[in-house]
């Protein structure tokens, strides 16, 4: 990921992301930071970048022409994603932090004196973004929080990558306490139950400490929580037609934009997608005018949004598919032994064989770490991963090696894999693709009666 920063004291930004976790994570090239002085391209002779409100007023105000100029030059006037810290904007959240992570490139824009030229706001901005109800001298100890939150989310950043799934606000949920050695301290005991090591007692006990602290300390999150609880214990009545939006909202990747009865919209705002199941076309209808315009792609339950969707320029139909899912816990046998997590190494290979979602698509789905490869004596064969909404997919093996099972065990150790995170594994099959049903079903997924159908964005 490439971070540009607009600022008048570029100093500040490139001593305070030199250290630890971020300076490394630049070292490596994983990120790349960089802050652009907008003095420089200020075309006073003085190099002045200030100037007096019209109308009056205290202070002093940052001129447009040198911020539009500064702002092109690491653009190239392309439109690029570009953040202005300000009070004005809306709250910057994990969620939000999540959703930028995303991103390949990104502008943050520093204001300083009393802020920046209306019209060049208009110009450049396409989020403005605060972190907090106060007012700072400003906006780059702000840019640097956000790039310390979006950066840790890449993955590959933080050494653990179930770190980030485990903080507070992942689902809506405060961390739970936590404890290191000595096993008294002042005498205070380490609770018995992590000494216990029964993982899912742990588990339990974790989650049941978050619920405690967030109902406690913020109220107005664990209301979201109760809420989402809630819609997952409807859904789960027809779980094997709901598992998307179930899975979505456990894993706290969407989150609900209305729930009204039987009209449900979720929104997962990392891959812009749109989940809705709507009981009349009618209400259906209402729905979809909830639905953010930034959608890219819908999952619909009922057929009678296609129509909706695909009448004009907007959507077209993708696929229509049946979902399978593996509701048992216990972890399926893999006979085929040589199966790695895939790595960079081999983006080739794999964006060569599944031209599906584009090399891009690929590369993101390798980076998060879901990408695994069956290899016979160290050569590549075949590999399977999970799509950016969660469901598995992307399975191919090359002709040569078919028919000796390495796809069920691909299959079984992406399975087992998920099943490790506490998640349900499930995934779509286009309606008609007999021999993937064939193969899912022998591992023990159970289908869907209804379809669901992807549209996307044309
Ligand atoms: N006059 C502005 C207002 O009342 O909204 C405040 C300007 S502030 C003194 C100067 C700069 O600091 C802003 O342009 C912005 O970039 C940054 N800034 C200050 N507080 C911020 C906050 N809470 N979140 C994000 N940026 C902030």
């Amino acid at each position: 990921m490439k971070i540009h920063v607009l600022t008048l004291f570029p100093g500040m930004i490139e001593d305070a992301l030199r250290w630890s976790v971020i300076g490394r994570a630049v070292q490596e090239g994983r990120l790349s930071i960089h802050a652009a002085d907008i003095r420089e391209y200020s075309l006073d002779k003085h190099k002045k970048v200030d100037d007096y409100p019209y109308g009056g007023g205290a202070g002093m105000l940052m001129q447009a022409q040198p911020v539009f100029n500064a702002w092109e030059s690491v653009t190239g006037g392309k439109r690029v994603r570009t953040v202005y810290l300000t009070p004005q904007g809306r709250p910057f959240t994990q969620a939000l932090a999540e959703e930028l992570s995303g991103e390949e490139e990104l502008v943050l824009l520093c204001g300083h004196y009393e802020g920046i030229d209306q019209r060049v706001l208009e110009e450049v901005v396409t989020d403005y973004v605060s972190i907090g109800d106060y007012v700072l001298t400003g906006g780059e100890l702000p840019a640097m929080v956000m790039i310390d939150a979006v950066a840790r989310l890449i993955p590959g950043v933080l050494g653990n990558e179930d770190s980030a799934e485990e903080e507070s606000f992942y689902n809506d949920l405060l961390e739970y306490p936590q404890y290191s050695r000595p096993e008294i301290w002042h005498g205070r005991s380490v609770p018995p139950i992590l000494l216990s090591g029964d993982h899912r007692r742990i588990t339990q006990w974790r989650l049941e400490q978050s619920e405690r602290l967030t109902a406690v300390n913020r109220p107005d999150l664990y209301e979201k929580y109760q809420r989402k609880q809630e819609l997952i214990g409807l859904l789960l009545k027809d779980k094997r037609n709901y598992i998307h939006m179930i899975e979505g909202l456990r894993r706290g990747r969407a989150e609900i934009l209305c729930w009204e009865g039987e009209e449900i919209l979720l929104y997962d705002r990392r891959c812009r997608l749109c989940m809705i199941s709507a009981s009349s076309a009618e209400r259906g209808e209402r729905l979809l005018s909830l639905a953010p315009e930034e959608t890219e792609s819908f999952v619909v339950s009922q057929a009678f949004f296609m129509e909706m969707l695909c009448g004009g320029e907007a959507y077209e139909v993708h696929s229509e598919c049946r979902q399978l899912l593996y509701t048992q816990r216990v972890p399926l046998p893999v006979k085929h032994k040589d199966i790695r997590k895939l790595t960079s190494a081999h983006l080739d290979y794999v964006s060569g064989h599944y031209d599906y979602d584009g090399r891009d698509y690929v590369e993101a789905r390798i980076r998060e770490g879901v990408m695994y490869g069956a290899f016979v004596e160290d050569r590549l064969v075949g590999f399977i991963g999970m799509h950016n909404e969660g469901s598995l997919g992307l399975l191919y093996v090359e002709e040569a090696y078919r028919r000796q099972g390495i796809a069920v065990s691909l299959e079984a150790y992406a399975i087992n894999r998920i099943l490790e995170k506490g998640w349900t594994p499930y995934g779509h099959v286009i309606v008609g693709n007999q021999v993937s049903f064939a193969l899912q079903e022998k591992l023990g997924l159970y289908r869907s009666d209804r379809s669901v159908w992807w549209l996307e964005k044309k």
